[in-house]
C-alpha cells in the first residue's frame, strides 16, 4: 500500500516503531511493506497467509488514506474501480461519485513526494 510521508510520520509517532520496520521506497514511492510469514501488511494482525484469510488493522484508526479508500482503485483509464485483486470486493457497492478524484489527488501527492527526493 503506497503512503504518504506524513501518513509514515504519524504511524511511526503512534506506534513507536521506526518507519524502516513498517515501510520501504519503492520505485520511488513510501510503500507499507508486508511480513514474510503471512505475506501480508505488517500491521495486519493475522496468522494464515491465504490471501481471505481474516485478520484487524492493528492501526485501523489512523490508517493511511490509501486503506481507507481500499478496495477503490484507479484503472488504467483513473476510473476508480473495485481492486480485482481484492477477495471481498463482491461484499462492496461501485466506488462512490468522487471517488476517482479522491485517489487522484493521493496518487499525485504521493508521486509528487517521490519525485522530490
Ligand atoms: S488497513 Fe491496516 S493492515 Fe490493511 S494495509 Fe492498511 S495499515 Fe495495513
Amino acid at each position: 500500500m503506497p503512503i504518504t510521508k506524513a501518513e509514515a510520520a504519524r504511524l511511526a509517532r503512534r506506534t513507536g516503531m521506526k518507519e524502516a520496520d513498517f515501510c520501504v521506497v519503492n520505485d520511488g514511492v513510501l510503500t507499507l511493506l508486508n511480513r514474510e510469514e503471512t505475506r501480508a501488511c505488517v500491521f495486519l494482525l493475522t496468522s494464515s497467509a491465504d490471501a481471505d484469510a481474516e485478520g484487524l488493522c492493528s492501526v485501523y484508526e489512523i490508517r493511511p488514506k490509501g486503506c481507507q479508500t481500499y478496495p477503490y482503485v484507479l484503472n488504467d483509464r483513473d476510473a476508480a474501480v473495485l481492486d480485482e485483486g481484492c477477495p471481498h470486493r463482491t461484499q462492496f457497492p461501485p466506488p462512490p461519485e468522487g471517488t476517482d478524484v479522491v485517489l487522484l489527488n493521493l496518487e499525485e501527492r504521493i508521486v509528487r513526494e517521490g519525485s522530490a527526493d
